[in-house]
């Protein structure tokens, strides 16, 4: 296929690559073109605008940071909604609202392209080394279309159902699950601290009970309190708790837990940590523990 990729971030430069092996042809577009040239010599041809590389795309995919990222590069004066051909289609990556998804599918739709949303799970590491788990939303036939696109970025696909913003919700919602064990972990973590004990054994024994690579992963970074480099930022987890407390606003569906997980990356914020992992935001129990 001839992809569209635009947005090379932390996610968007290992998913890039990964389609490139395996044998997908990639115009590649990012707002600081360096990140776009680094894929040169894997053979991607570099686009000037959103606009460029979407021409002559049989899919375009965004790895965008948020929903303001995507309004640009869809609907700006380059945008790729204005220039994608009649049948290709927009796969979104990005973690969104549940609100843009929606006037994604009508206004490309208008034009007589395609529109599915395709967030992910997994960190740079996942994305580097094809592990990511997608969750994909849209018309059936798109869906079976990209397909092979998803097994080059991922090892594991799951069919949510007809409507884009439906992998939103559960993208979403995956990561208030996510930071609700991180938060845990934060305040486990403190009280361990206080009574002496080395958080690494708690975290053993919790890997006896709670058998999952995120709490393996995530629980190993706290323990070390390893917040550097970020392998996705705080300031960006807490835009995610932000949209899941819009989408239980819409959906009537109180998330008291998510409102206090917005007010402790806010509080991490205030202290600085925007651009640290989102893990991070641990460091307030333990700061309110008198540890930090
Ligand atoms: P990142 O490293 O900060 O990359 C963000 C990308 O968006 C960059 O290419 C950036 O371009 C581009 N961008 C930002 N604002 C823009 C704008 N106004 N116009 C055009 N381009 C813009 O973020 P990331 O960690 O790759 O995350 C990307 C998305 O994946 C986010 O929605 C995030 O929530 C989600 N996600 C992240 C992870 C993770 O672990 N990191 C995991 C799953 C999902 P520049 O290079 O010019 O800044």
């Amino acid at each position: 296929m001839t992809i569209g990729f635009i947005g090379l971030g932390r996610m968007g430069s290992g998913m890039a690559r990964n389609l490139m092996r395996h044998g997908h042809e990639l115009i590649a577009y990012n707002r600081t073109r360096q990140k776009a040239e680094a894929l040169a010599s894997g053979g991607a041809k570099v686009a000037g605008t959103p606009a460029e590389a979407a021409r002559n795309a049989d899919a375009v995919l965004t790895m965008l940071a948020d929903d303001h990222a995507v309004e640009e590069v869809v609907f700006g004066e380059q945008g790729i909604a204005g220039a994608m051909r009649q049948g290709a289609v927009h796969v979104s990556h990005s973690t969104i609202s549940i609100a843009l998804p929606r006037r994604l599918a009508r206004e490309h739709e208008k034009r007589g392209q395609h529109f599915i949303s395709a967030p992910v799970f997994g960190r740079p590491e996942a994305a580097e080394s094809a592990k990511l788990g997608a969750v994909v939303a849209g018309a059936r036939e798109q869906i079976e279309r990209c397909r092979p696109l998803f097994d080059a970025i991922g090892q594991r696909t799951v069919v949510i159902g007809d409507q884009p913003w439906q992998a939103n919700v559960v993208k979403l919602g995956g990561n208030f699950m996510i930071a609700s064990m991180l938060e845990s972990f934060g305040e486990a973590f403190a009280l361990m601290r206080k009574a002496g004990v080395d958080p690494a054994l708690f975290l053993d024994v919790m890997n006896g009970l709670f058998k999952s690579p995120v709490y393996e992963n995530y629980g190993s970074l706290i323990a070390r309190r390893q917040f550097e480099p970020a392998g996705f930022a705080l300031k960006l987890g807490l835009k995610d708790q932000r949209l899941v407390l819009a989408a239980a606003e819409e959906l009537s569906s109180p998330m008291p837990v998510a409102s206090l997980l917005r007010d402790r990356m806010l509080a991490a914020l205030a202290r600085g940590q925007g651009d640290l992992d989102w893990s991070s935001a641990t460091r307030i129990a333990a700061f309110e523990a008198g540890l930090e």
